[in-house]
């Protein structure tokens, strides 16, 4: 689980033709002898019981993408057996987060679907002798459970009566008794060297009220007994997921073979992957809502959640997390992926699409000294050196601007290029400056800077062509505009969060995970931004507007900055 992947897979994606993932390779072959009459049928089954995450747009990615290769079709199966934990807000916000991840499925089914045929197969377990009603407690059934190389304690129930446990399964269904009297157990082997199979609890009682069936329902079936047979029922051929339903998977064969018509060629078959772990990152829906309920992050879609929402409002784009899914692969062994290369995969596709302007996060006042008072000019920024098709914009230039205050240093060091006494620097896109000096407050901070600037290098005339080592980026004074700018550091202290014993969640926390700048100064071009517009600041990183957003206060989240720690890592290598 520790070991991190240093390779470059993005690059290596690019550069050949990938060649295919074990699951591709699987669905040719049954392809190429006409299993399941040559239908392909896949479906991506999450629980609506939190958002997405970046996990789970690997599944999404392998279960629509076979579908799509192959010209199958994929459904999404909500699998929505625990009325405790769902609600229709998530299954609402599964289904936008897919669409915008750029994928459409066939179907909307949910295993509720099933519950009526669900319950008839229990009570034909129950008379076939497959099954039985036991009275113990959770806590006692675990106890009888075993270890794996000793065998469990049967169950007192275990051998009563058929009809008896018919009566008792209809009377809890019922409502008779209270959750946790009683639960429906298969009668399997309690010697199996596979714990799933030492009589695995099939329904338990549920008296909460189902987000879609409501209280029609007292009781509900065990996510091992509907996953199985809610593919079958759909006619799912290739049952994709991830690694940890490998021990699982006989016993979804198990059922599948009770029910079954014998002659019936048809089955689903289940393949696994290997699930994505991220550094820095904590993935499971549990300790997500966690970070909610405690009011540990702003919501589900904080931008620094793991969630495809918390994404979204970061900025990344779903083809870089497209891109970063596909660039990692499908293997059947467990690893932990660096979350520098799915920042890398969205540098790169931003820096395709994103405008480039000018903002100013921790401003100080330059004054050209030389330059007329009311004097303006406007100059072509361009948008996007990476697509000229994207064109220019104008921006204004003026006696007094604003510039970064880490680009000026009144004692700077040797190889500090940009503004210090006696030095020039160019201002992109206008003039080339030569810093005069500064003014400062009696504790020695630094209120104004000065310079002047050389009318003989105002851009694109000859005189322009000088050789000056630093170039900063810069604002008009009086055409800049201000903005709030959020910027985001990992959520997690830790590489391995999950992996943290004896700390709560919020000391795992890193508390300079959120960094609100609230005097930003940014271009007028982006007086009419509107949430999701997506720009690089020069020299900064790139930025999206946040939903916060309005008119008269824009707000910026930062997605990424633009040192990529990725590509050093590579370089290492
Ligand atoms: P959690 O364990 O965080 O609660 P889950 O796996 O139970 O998540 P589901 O809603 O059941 O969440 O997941 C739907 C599908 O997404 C499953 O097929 C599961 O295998 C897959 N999935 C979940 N997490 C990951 C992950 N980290 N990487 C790849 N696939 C994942
Ligand atoms: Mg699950």
């Amino acid at each position: 689980m520790n070991e991190i992947n240093n390779n470059n897979p993005l690059e290596t994606a690019k550069e050949e033709k990938r060649s295919l993932n074990f699951v591709e390779q699987i669905v040719e072959k049954d392809l190429a002898e006409g299993v399941n009459d040559g239908r392909v049928q896949t479906r991506f089954p999450p629980e609506p019981n939190g958002y997405l995450h970046i996990g789970h747009a690997k599944a999404i990615c392998i279960d629509f993408g076979i579908a799509q290769k192959y010209n199958g079709v994929c459904n999404l199966r909500f699998d929505d057996t625990n009325p405790t934990k769902e609600d229709v807000e998530y299954v609402d916000a599964i289904v936008e987060d897919i669409h915008w991840l750029g994928f459409q499925y066939g179907a909307i089914y949910y295993a509720s679907d099933y519950f009526e045929d669900l319950y008839a197969f229990a009570e034909r377990l129950i008379m076939e002798g497959h099954a039985y009603v036991d009275e113990q407690s959770a806590e006692e059934i675990a106890q009888q459970k075993g270890t794996p190389t000793q065998a469990g304690v049967d169950s007192p129930y275990r051998n009563r009566p058929k009809e008896e446990s018919l009566d008792l399964f209809r009377r809890m269904n019922a409502g008779e008794f209270e959750e946790g009297a009683m639960t429906l157990r298969a009668k399997i082997d309690m010697a199996s060297s596979n714990m799933h199979f030492r009589d695995p609890i099939i329904y338990r009682i549920i008296k909460h009220p189902h987000h879609r069936t409501g209280t029609q329902w007292k009781v509900y079936p065990m996510y091992d007994f509907a996953h199985g047979q809610s593919d079958f029922f759909e006619g799912v051929t290739h049952s994709i997921c991830t690694l940890e339903f490998v021990p699982h998977r006989p016993l979804y064969d198990y059922f599948i073979d009770l029910l079954k018509d014998k002659d019936s060629h048809y089955r689903p078959r289940q393949y696994e992957f290997n699930r994505l772990n991220l550094t820095y990152t904590m993935m499971s829906k549990r300790k997500l809502l966690q970070l909610v309920k405690e009011g540990l992050v702003n919501g589900w879609d904080d931008p620094r959640m793991p969630t495809i929402c918390g994404y979204r409002r970061r900025g990344y784009t779903p083809k870089a997390i497209r891109n970063f899914i596909d660039s990692i692969g499908y293997t059947k062994y467990d690893g932990m992926i660096d979350v520098a290369l799915l920042e890398h995969a969205v540098r790169e596709d931003l820096n395709k699409e994103a405008i480039r302007v000018s903002a100013v996060l921790d401003p100080i006042r330059l004054v050209i000294t030389n330059y007329p008072e009311d004097q303006v000019e406007y100059f072509d920024a361009v948008n996007n050196p990476e697509n000229e098709a994207d064109g220019t914009h104008s921006i204004a230039f003026s006696r007094e601007l604003w510039i970064e205050r880490e680009d000026f240093m009144e004692e700077a060091p040797k190889k500090y290029f940009r503004l210090t006494p006696g030095n020039e620097v160019r201002l992109k896109n206008a003039y080339i400056i030569r810093c005069t000096g500064c003014k400062k407050d009696e504790a020695g901070n630094v209120l104004e800077v000065y310079a002047e600037y050389d009318p003989d290098t105002r851009s694109g005339l000859p005189g322009s062509n000088r050789k000056v080592k630093g170039t900063i980026h810069w604002l008009s004074t009086q055409h800049s505009i201000d903005a709030e700018v959020r910027l985001y550091d990992r959520l997690f202290v830790d590489e391995d969060p999950s992996s943290v014993e004896g700390k709560t969640l919020q000391e795992m926390l890193n508390p300079n995970s959120l960094q609100v700048i609230s005097n930003a100064k940014v271009e007028e071009y982006l007086q009419g931004a509107s949430e999701g517009d997506k720009f690089q600041f020069q020299r900064t990183g790139y930025f999206v507007v946040d939903k916060d957003s309005t008119k008269e206060h824009l707000v910026f989240n930062r997605t990424v900055s633009l040192k990529d720690t990725w590509s050093k890592i590579v370089a290492k290598h």
